[in-house]
């Protein structure tokens, strides 16, 4: 009898992760196994669709399975896209073929085997849902990713909400309120899209190298080392999260803003969805190690306290706030995973 496989394939614009489910939802290949190469993003789609193929091939020799066997594929990627997988400009996919590219249909005709399309904050999401609930149908989770950018995605009774057209739940581009995070007479800070006050121009790598700018202009700091430090594709920024770790007051106050930010957009969030729980992941939530431990609980704290004295009473004392818990490949099973929901709910 062949098996029922359900692959998972997470392309970034640097490397494709993938993953493999069966029929009960459980995860076939262990944690340190998982297949990781590069996507060549940046070359175009038609050699990042080769790299797909070749990710799924490796997954399923790591499980001794057979493309037969795969009854559907979960392809995520970089938003913003159409539900059906048509990719818009994103900052992520530098080439310009990407742009309206439909990758799920030609990743489709590349594989020979069904191929659905989520956008990679809805597959990891999806994947934290499925940890804590499986295929429960009752609970109601609102996730937000920090990056560069800041993604988010709501998972409403076991359903990833796409909205009509695949742009829903953009929690980046909420607007917070400017009158609880910027001084009277000061600017507002200007989002990716364009947008001012925006979540994402609060809470982001994007958002961090902004106010560590305008910090480092303060007399205060005017003798910090990242004065002296050479700024490549963001490394001062990103050198923050080291610095904030092991101490350094003013990084550290950089992320207590942030977080302070996030808080604030949780409070709207609770006013529109009231779900169970709320998931913060990525970067900032993974180090393993002592100081890491303490400047996420440092984090987390400021995110739950500002909650707790922005929200109404009945959100504050019930909603859970978590980090997340599988962080680099939540996309790839999560991926997986809504390949075999699709398959379940439409009889593959
Ligand atoms: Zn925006």
């Amino acid at each position: 009898m062949s098996k029922r496989i359900f692959l998972g394939l997470d392309m970034g614009g640097t490397d494709i992760k993938g993953t493999a489910t069966n029929d009960a939802g459980d995860i076939l290949i262990a944690d340190d196994d998982w297949t990781k190469i590069e996507s060549f993003a940046s070359q175009g789609p038609q050699i990042t669709l080769q790299q797909l193929k070749k990710a799924g091939q490796q997954a399923l020799d790591l499980i001794g399975a057979q493309w037969e066997d795969v009854v559907c594929v979960g392809l995520d990627t970089p938003g913003p896209a159409s539900l059906d997988g048509e990719l818009s400009q994103s900052p992520n996919l530098n080439h310009p073929e990407w742009n309206d590219f439909g990758v799920r249909e030609e990743l489709e005709k590349v594989l020979g085997r069904p191929v659905i399309y989520n956008n990679d904050g809805n597959a990891a999401a999806y994947w934290e849902y499925f940890r804590l609930y499986k295929d429960g149908k009752e609970k109601i989770l609102a996730a937000a990713i920090l990056g560069t950018g800041l993604g988010g995605a709501l998972i409403h009774k076991g359903e990833v909400v796409t909205g009509a057209r695949g742009f829903g739940a953009e929690f980046g581009h909420i607007r917070l309120p400017t009158h609880k995070l910027v001084p009277a007479g000061q600017p507002v800070p200007v989002c990716g899209c364009g947008k001012e006050g925006c979540a994402e121009a609060y809470v982001s790598l994007t958002a961090l190298k902004y106010h560590m700018e305008q910090g480092l202009q303060l007399p205060e700091n005017q003798d910090h080392p990242l004065h002296q430090m050479e700024d490549v594709e963001n490394s001062r920024a990103k050198s923050l999260l080291k610095s904030a770790q092991n101490g350094d007051a003013f990084a550290q106050g950089l992320f207590d803003f942030q977080a302070k930010a996030l808080g604030l957009l949780f409070v709207q969030l609770a006013n529109c969805f009231d779900p169970h729980i709320f998931i913060v992941g990525g970067g900032l939530t993974e180090g393993k190690d002592e100081n890491s431990k303490k400047f996420i609980d440092r984090f987390i704290g400021i995110v739950k306290s500002t909650f707790e004295e922005e929200a109404f009473e009945q959100s504050a004392k019930n909603i859970q706030i978590e980090i997340a818990g599988a962080q680099d490949h939540a996309g790839c099973q999560g991926s997986a995973l809504l390949a075999r929901q699709h398959a379940n709910k439409v009889g593959l």
